[in-house]
């Protein structure tokens, strides 16, 4: 069975990217060979994918939000690999992955998609609902994140400017006028710091 459609997720600094460079190397380490996808998002504009140990994989797509794996350039592309990894893939559009399901479907070419599950406002992002959905294999990557009361960390909560908020655009990152901070919670301290913050309790 290794012609699957799986979805791996963890929250932000899980070990996600670690993971990624460990099943390329795998893959190719059997004679695999690897086309690297990623959603284009306005992070770093990078077209690398960069782990802690400073080596870098060049991507291969990187895949624009109104852009179709559908199309001849891509597809052509597609062809020439036995392994499909998608990185970042909560930021796909949910039609992008019913495009890789249906190529998976299709050619039984198999494919992993790395990403997280849920927003800074702990709900979960459209692309990894469509993952969850679809996928063959939905597997939660054993966290290496932890939560500062030393609990294992699910959710991603952000900062600005040092406080947590709960409004604001899906993805943002470091602004010219404010400072923009990830921060790995457990579901008791989302709760407590971000979610239920300056709420009375009715209990
Ligand atoms: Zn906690």
């Amino acid at each position: 069975m290794e012609d699957k459609f799986v979805f791996y997720y963890s929250a932000m600094k899980g070990g996600k990217t670690t993971r990624i460079f460990q099943k390329i190397h795998d893959l190719e380490e059997n004679g695999q060979s690897v086309i690297v996808i990623k959603p284009l998002i306005d992070t770093k504009g990078d077209n690398q994918i960069i782990n802690r140990k400073n080596e870098k994989r060049v991507v291969d797509i990187l895949l624009g939000k109104n852009d179709s794996l559908f199309s001849s350039k891509f597809i052509k592309q597609i062809w020439y690999f036995n392994h499909i990894l998608v990185d970042e893939a909560q930021f796909l559009q949910p039609n992008q992955v019913e495009e890789l399901w249906e190529i998976n479907k299709r050619t039984k070419i198999p494919v992993t998609c790395f990403g997280l599950k849920t927003n800074f406002k702990g709900e979960i992002f459209a692309g990894a609902s469509r993952l969850f959905a679809l996928a063959d294999e939905i597997i939660e990557l054993d966290s290496n994140s932890l939560c500062s009361c030393g609990n294992f960390a699910k959710f991603n909560a952000r900062k600005v400017d040092g406080v947590f908020v709960m409004e604001g655009d899906e993805i943002k990152i470091d602004g010219k006028n404010e400072k923009v901070e990830y921060i790995p919670l457990c579901g008791s301290c989302f709760f407590k710091e971000v979610y239920s913050r300056g709420r009375k309790n009715e209990f």
